[in-house]
């Protein structure tokens, strides 16, 4: 016999955790199930940076509130509880296989305009997922651990889902169960979307990292014997911690193998020589173009399902929050009989606010130029070129278009010096699925 609710969501991850809350919030009736057995507990990598702190991303511009234990979203006029410590950091820098840097935001200026000079904010992100469960729970909303869904039958009225010997019917299924959404491909969202590749990674909870500039987050390009491999490192909100990930779009990479690449033998080296690690995660994304239509009958996708290959903490908070409430609208709508306009609002919302403003091929070519300039000496001697701080960024899209123009100013010196590495350049210009065709080709998804 299956439970009954008004809603259903799939995935207790940040985007189902706030649209969960919205449904309880709104007075319906909703079950939140998740697959693993505790939803606070991390089990996939995260490097829990809220992109972006000083510009606007996914159309707001957060506030972290620790005064009253809350991170807000101002734009869309909400805030979910975070009971956990934060962490600021003011710059990123860039840097080449041999350790030519790109400064985003100079730490150190950024630091005297206080919290205003931040670039992202860090949160604990078990604690944020912890805090946005009591909220849930506050509101009344049905929490299953422990259920992997793995059928859905959805018809025009309705949808039945089962896993883990359970089954529960509602009018409305909201898909948040993340990148790899089984969810999706249950239901038919994944069949006309163009598949690029799997984004793979292994992260460190560390001690003791020695970063030249503790205030700021790192990204190092690197290549190891199968090609090309990214490492990302910054302090975590957890007073003495840091977080290392080493990520791929190279389906051959050893990751373990690359993480101690850079730990070991790369320019970065020195600062590990003392880490110690606490915990290992790891993560394997298939990365699809995102989902344009985001509902199909009584099943509405939110979060990481519809997006290329994350939507980010915040863009996942927002989508589900704004999933919850149009359900909700659309129970409410349906109860006084009126038509139902709820859910067609949100199908416009995340085509304008997130499809149509946020391209997945711009999204995707932040991994283009290790593909393109594949000799080490290539990207050290265009990023040496680049002498000023660029804006201080943590925004995936403006930094990638702060790079680009910065890059475009060398070209001049470039073309006349390397002409070989000057031609080589004219293929960012390509779609990032031409650029990575034989990655693709090797590629599976899961
Ligand atoms: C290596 C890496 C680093 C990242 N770093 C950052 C960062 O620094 N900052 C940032 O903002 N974002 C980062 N992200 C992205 C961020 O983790 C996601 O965008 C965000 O968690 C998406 O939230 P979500 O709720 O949509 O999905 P998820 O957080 O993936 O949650 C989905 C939930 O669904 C559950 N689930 C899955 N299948 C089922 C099933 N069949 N039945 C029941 N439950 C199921 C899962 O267990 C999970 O709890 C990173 C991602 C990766 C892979």
């Amino acid at each position: 016999m299956a439970k009954t609710y008004d809603v259903i969501v799939v995935g207790a991850g940040p985007a189902g955790l706030a649209a969960a809350r919205a449904i309880g919030e709104n007075g319906f009736n909703v079950a939140l199930l998740e697959r693993k057995p505790d939803p606070t507990v991390m089990d996939r990598a995260c490097g829990a940076t809220l992109d972006s702190a000083n510009e606007y991303l996914h159309h707001d511009l957060y506030v972290t509130n620790p005064r009253d234990k809350r991170l807000a979203f101002p734009a869309h006029g909400f805030s979910v509880k975070y009971d956990g410590p934060w962490t600021d950091l003011y710059s990123a820098h860039i840097y080449s296989p041999g350790g030519k840097r790109i400064e985003m935001g100079v730490a150190g200026e950024q630091k005297k305009k206080g919290s205003y000079g931040k670039i992202t904010s860090v949160l604990d992100k078990e604690m944020l997922l912890k805090s946005m469960l009591d909220e849930a729970r506050g509101y009344s909303v049905g929490v299953f651990p422990g259920v992997n869904v793995d059928k859905v039958t959805a018809d025009g009225d309705g949808v039945t889902v089962g896993g883990s010997g359970q089954r529960f019917s509602a009018s409305y299924l909201i898909a948040a169960d993340g990148i790899n959404s089984p969810v999706a491909q249950m239901t038919g969202f994944n069949e006309s979307r163009a598949y690029y590749c799997q984004f793979r990674a292994v992260a460190y909870h560390m001690t003791d990292v020695a970063l030249p500039e503790p205030d700021a987050c790192y990204n190092i390009t690197g290549f190891v014997k199968d090609g090309p491999a990214m490492a990302f490192v910054h302090k975590r909100a957890v007073n003495g911690e840091y977080i290392f990930i080493v990520a791929t779009l190279h389906p051959e990479i050893n990751l373990k193998g690359a993480a101690d690449y850079f730990m070991q033998e790369a320019f970065c080296a020195p600062w590990f020589r003392k880490a110690a690690i606490l915990r290992t995660f790891s993560a394997n994304a298939s990365c699809y173009d995102h989902i344009n239509e985001p509902c199909r009958g009584r099943v509405l996708v939110t979060g990481d399902v519809g997006s290329t290959q994350e939507l980010e903490i915040t863009g996942a908070i927002i989508s589900g929050w704004k999933a919850g409430n149009a359900v909700s609208l659309a129970l409410q709508e349906k109860r006084f009989g009126l038509e139902t306009t709820a859910i067609a609002k949100y199908v416009d919302w995340w085509q304008k606010d997130y499809a149509d403003t946020y391209s997945a091929d711009a999204y995707m070519k932040v991994w283009a130029l290790p593909f393109i300039l594949t000799e080490p000496g290539e990207i050290d001697y265009l990023f040496g070129l680049v002498k000023e701080p660029l804006p201080p960024s943590f925004n995936p899209y403006n930094m990638a278009k702060n790079m680009g123009k910065a890059l475009r100013k060398v070209i001049p010196a470039a073309q006349k010096e390397r002409p070989e590495l000057f031609a080589k350049m004219d293929k960012m210009r390509l779609p990032f699925a031409e650029i990575i065709a034989e990655i693709t080709r090797m590629s599976r998804p899961i």
